[in-house]
């Protein structure tokens, strides 16, 4: 097991503003994908350490925490931004050793990272009520108050920039967190929060409990002390958080993934979509719920854009996080067989072109070589199911009609981004796209912190990231005072 120096002990949880052993004192492995080593232990937390965390977090809120103004929460999350920012080489290493991703991206995802605190950081004293006019004698208003205390579960494909989008959200509006970060990637959760403390949040603001999902996480979206749940993740968990949520009728943001396309029309502009059509399918080797899976390209184009695309596929190379190629490991052995079991699945389709592995990657290492498939049908598994692993479909079209059938034509709705110069065209289906975001002769804007970010159908409902996610963090109250 490789010496990780890390100012914390991962070992713990992180409760009342002090590092913890679990109640129960075990422990999980965390595996490095690049080689299949242990790359340490972390705490396993169990709904004993749920529950104090929780209280922690009731404490918090009705304490310190609670009472803080909305300028002074914004300073906090702002100079979290900055510290995020100065230890940016230690957070891009732990999550690029942990989650398998090359180093460019994951020093991106620290960047995202200080990006969400500086956003909300800024916000925080900026959300406010209404005034409603209303009938003589009264004044009315509303208030915008905090849930209480939220409950985050993430998982493992973007631990910096989920806990960014969701924790700095619900701490910019008051409410105090319990974090449960995923069984194969905690380091930078714990390590974001070791870094909250120095920024000054108050005990209890943000309590981490890493655990197993039917544990930990089954114990915090089940427990009666969350007032709001917020959750990223499979469509099978996102079905039981919200069952749980149920229970005790509170509101539950799901980010459940997508089959998200890219519609290439005969007037676009290839060369500048190029790019886009292949990066958005292997960032962070597919393991991405904003992922492009689905390239529909006109029948008059489509020829040249699977030979481009072919000819990038071909200089894809395979490797571990460190060497910072173009494509990691996938997370896990288990990832692994899911995405092997899709590629047999798609053994009767035309393979328009694969990447290579480099030699250097380790035997036990996660890796999945990159798939681009031609010529396939709408209703084929691999372009209905997401797969999250480097496979991509290309599908042609003949008419607009056609291609908004295909692209609607699953049962997700995340993500949606159309090529054409067509200024009319770009409008009409902008509206049409049954999807949360719909990205005009670009696709995913870099991320876009600011922008509400959610998905419709199985990609699940709510929306996380700029002032959106601020309103979802919050309960509107309203206020009608009669005076005569
Ligand atoms: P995956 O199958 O890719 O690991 P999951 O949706 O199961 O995706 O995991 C995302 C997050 O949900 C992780 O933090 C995981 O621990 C958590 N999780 C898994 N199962 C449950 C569950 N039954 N209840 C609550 N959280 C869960």
């Amino acid at each position: 097991m490789p010496h990780l120096d890390l100012p914390f002990d991962p070992t713990c949880c992180l409760i009342e503003g002090v590092w913890k052993k679990p109640v129960a004192q075990e422990t999980l492995e965390l595996i490095n994908p690049s080689d299949g080593q242990i790359l340490c232990n972390i705490a396993k937390g169990k709904a004993a350490d749920i529950d104090a965390a929780v209280l922690s977090s009731q404490n918090a809120f009705d304490g310190e925490w609670g009472h803080k103004s909305a300028a002074d929460r914004g300073r906090i999350l702002s100079k979290l931004g900055r510290l995020v920012l100065e230890n940016i080489d230690f957070l891009a290493t732990l999550e690029a050793l942990d989650v398998g991703k090359p180093l460019k991206q994951a020093r991106a995802d620290a960047i995202a990272l200080a990006r969400y605190m500086e956003f909300y950081g800024g916000a925080a004293d900026k959300v406010h009520g209404d005034t409603i006019p209303y009938q003589d004698g009264y004044t009315v208003y509303t208030l915008r108050e905090a849930h209480g205390v939220t409950g985050h579960i993430v998982p493992w494909n973007y631990p910096m920039q989920i806990i960014g989008r969701s924790i700095g959200a619900a701490l910019a509006m008051g409410n105090a967190c319990v974090l449960k970060p995923a069984e194969e990637a905690g380091l930078t959760a714990l390590a974001f929060a070791d870094l909250g403390i120095e920024a000054g949040l108050p005990k209890g603001a943000l309590n981490v409990v890493p655990g197993l999902g039917p544990e930990a996480g089954a114990a915090l979206c089940a427990h009666p002390g969350i007032h709001h749940m917020s959750f990223t993740g499979s469509v099978s968990t996102g079905r039981r958080i919200q069952a749980a949520a149920a229970q005790n009728i509170i509101p539950v943001t799901l980010e459940l993934g997508g089959k998200s396309p890219q519609l290439v029309f005969e007037d676009a502009d290839v060369d500048a979509a190029l790019p886009f059509l292949v990066n958005a399918g292997i960032q962070n080797a597919g393991q991405t719920c904003s992922a492009s899976s689905r390239i529909l390209v006109h029948k008059s184009r489509y020829k040249e854009v699977s030979d481009r695309m072919a000819e990038r596929y071909g200089t894809l190379v395979v490797r571990p996080a460190k060497e910072d190629g173009d494509i990691g490991p996938l997370i896990s052995a288990r990832q692994k067989a899911i995405v092997q079991g899709f590629l047999e699945k798609g053994s009767d389709l035309t393979l328009c072109a694969k990447g290579s592995l480099h030699p250097n990657s380790p035997e036990g290492g996660c890796y999945v070589l990159p798939h681009l498939f031609a010529d396939v049908s709408t209703d084929h598994t691999l372009a209905q199911e997401e797969i999250f692993g480097p496979v991509q479909v290309l599908i042609p079209f003949e008419t607009e009609a056609e291609a908004v059938a295909i692209a609607n034509g699953t049962d997700y709705g995340l993500v949606a981004s159309i090529w054409t110069k067509d200024g009319a065209r770009q409008m009409r289906l902008a509206k049409k796209l049954r999807s949360g975001q719909v990205f005009i002769n670009n696709y995913g804007a870099g991320g876009g912190v600011e922008l509400p970010f959610g998905g419709r159908g199985l990609s699940g409902h709510g929306r996380e990231k700029g002032f959106e996610a601020l309103y979802g963090f919050s309960s509107l109250k309203t206020v009608a005072s009669y005076h005569g």
